[in-house]
């Protein structure tokens, strides 16, 4: 058996990125552009702010040289968005609003709460006048929060809406984008049927194309969904050709074990270049990889073959598929980030295989983590990822462990 990752570095590897192909880029304009691949570092062409402004309502003064009392004339007021000529010499003072460009001569903003006003006159209202202030203080300088020909946003980041901000407070409105990665879908199994009709003898409902989908597309994929394939071995071989030529990658789910309805392994032996895993990971062993062609031509779609069983397909899914996927869209794959945790309860486990226990995690009142394994770590309990919000996960190595014990857990919602 492979260790985890082991296996997951070497589909790293063969799968590459679409950033080495051609035409493998396109302009999308910014709201088009939320969770699409950056193709390129964006610089910022401007300051942000562009000038000097304020970040109080206030009054912009000259501070320093001021005599001891702090006494200023009021000769102007001054709005957000007043970009009129305007000069404060010594001694006067314009009434200034939050985001209004501060005027030539002021060096400092003082806020209206701590001065006193009588008539056209102000003067500062603090125990120690003067000492009290800082020249410079609540005016947010030029280039603060963007420095012109800053790199706001870098090649290989997938856009949010915190990037669509940042980029849109520079002026820009349109992006760079690697294309979408093409991804087909295909369910096997005699036995499935579609939610919506009745169950006849013998039959289960297709769940596993129920969840693949949505997570590909939030992983910001185009999918060809080619439904369920009875189990028929030349229907197999013309519809994986077909996706192939269609797709970057081609996933299936079933078929992949030693059953004897198991076509999905003799077809992709005869297709093309597949690996049949046993990974060493629990829910999830059998795992089927490689191109889809004996002709090593790179146009083929990948093959990512998963288990059939739902708790299977949706581990290895988000273990293996999704970074594969990530990676060849353009991110920078993350690391799998985990969290430090305390297990609430003794955990049973064999040592042999690295373990992705379904488990709830939350903080306790002691300020630390506090996980639950969920009651039923079979792999056919697909509530048990609908109910939990993390992996406990269990070194390969690791046998029994008590109550009390530190443990890694690896939140998994936001993949959903
Ligand atoms: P297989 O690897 O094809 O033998 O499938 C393993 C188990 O997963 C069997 O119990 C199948 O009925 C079940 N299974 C396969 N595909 C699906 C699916 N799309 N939705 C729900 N269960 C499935
Ligand atoms: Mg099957």
């Amino acid at each position: 058996m492979r260790p985890y990752d082991e296996a997951l570095a070497q589909l790293l590897s063969d799968v590459g990125s679409v950033a080495t192909a051609q035409n493998a880029t396109e302009n999308v304009s910014l709201f088009d552009a939320v969770g699409r691949v950056l193709a390129e570092d964006l610089c910022s062409p401007i300051n942000v702010p562009p000038k000097d402004n304020s970040a109080m309502d206030g009054y912009a003064l000259r501070l320093q040289g001021a005599n001891a009392q702090g006494q200023w004339q009021v000769v102007a007021t001054r709005l957000a968005g007043d970009a009129s000529e305007l000069t404060v010499n010594p001694g006067e003072a314009v009434r200034i609003m939050t985001g209004a460009e501060v005027p030539d001569g002021a060096d400092t903003v003082i806020m209206q709460e701590d001065i006193n006003r009588d008539g056209d006159v102000i003067s500062l209202n603090s125990a120690n006048g003067v000492d009290d202030h800082r020249v410079a203080e609540n005016i947010r300088p030029v280039g603060n929060d963007i420095k012109e020909g800053r790199v706001i946003v870098s090649q290989g980041t997938k856009i949010d809406a915190s990037h669509l901000g940042l980029i849109a407070s520079v002026g820009i409105d349109q992006v760079c984008v690697f294309r979408r990665p093409i991804v087909a879908v295909i369910s096997t199994g005699d036995e499935l049927i579609e939610p919506g009709s009745a169950l006849p003898a013998g039959a289960i409902y297709n769940s596993n194309r129920y969840f693949l989908l949505p997570m590909l597309q939030k992983l910001g994929c185009e999918i060809i969904d080619y439904g369920t394939l009875k189990d028929d071995q030349a229907l197999f071989e013309k519809t994986f050709k077909e996706a192939a030529d269609k797709a970057d990658f081609v996933i299936t789910t079933g078929g992949v074990s030693v059953g004897d309805a198991d076509y999905v392994k003799p077809v992709l032996e005869a297709l093309g270049n597949i690996d049949f895993w046993k990974v060493a990971i629990k829910p999830g062993k059998p795992f089927a990889c490689g191109r889809l062609t004996k002709d090593e031509s790179q146009q083929a779609g990948y093959l990512l073959g998963l288990p059939g069983n739902p708790v299977s397909a949706i581990v290895t899914f988000m273990l293996l598929a999704r970074p594969a996927i990530q990676q060849f869209s353009g991110q920078a794959v993350e690391p799998l980030a985990f969290l430090p945790a305390r297990v609430t309860q003794d955990v049973r486990k064999r040592p042999g295989r690295m373990d992705f226990q379904r488990a709830h995690y939350e903080m306790g009142e002691d300020g630390r983590i506090h996980v639950t394994p969920f009651n039923s770590q079979s792999s056919g309990v697909l509530s048990s990822i609908a109910e939990c919000n993390c992996f406990m996960v269990l070194d390969r190595e690791q046998g029994a462990i008590d109550a009390g014990a530190k443990v890694k857990i690896l939140p998994f919602r936001e993949w959903l």
